[in-house]
């Protein structure tokens, strides 16, 4: 979880402040796969047995999941051909 987006307004707080997880990625040589909010959808529909990217498929937060499963995809795919 990397920043909390209001359901009111749609504000994101950096509550964790920002860019934490990339320097410690970059500090460790690893790869920085992306940032999730903190959002009440995503609480809602995983505690309801629907995961937010099959309860809302076209949210930003699927977009976000979807984006680092591609990442990691690319990597394995990469380090397969190796
Ligand atoms: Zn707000």
């Amino acid at each position: 979880m990397s920043y909390f987006l209001c359901p009111s307004c749609g504000t994101r707080s950096d509550i964790f402040g920002h860019g934490g997880a990339r320097q410690v990625a970059d500090k460790l040589a690893v790869d920085f796969l992306g940032e999730i909010p903190l959002h009440m959808d995503i609480r809602t529909t995983s505690d309801n047995g629907t995961p937010i990217v099959t309860a809302q498929p076209e949210s930003p937060h699927t977009e976000a999941y979807i984006g680092i499963a591609r990442k990691i995809m690319a990597k394995l795919q990469h380090s397969r051909a190796e």
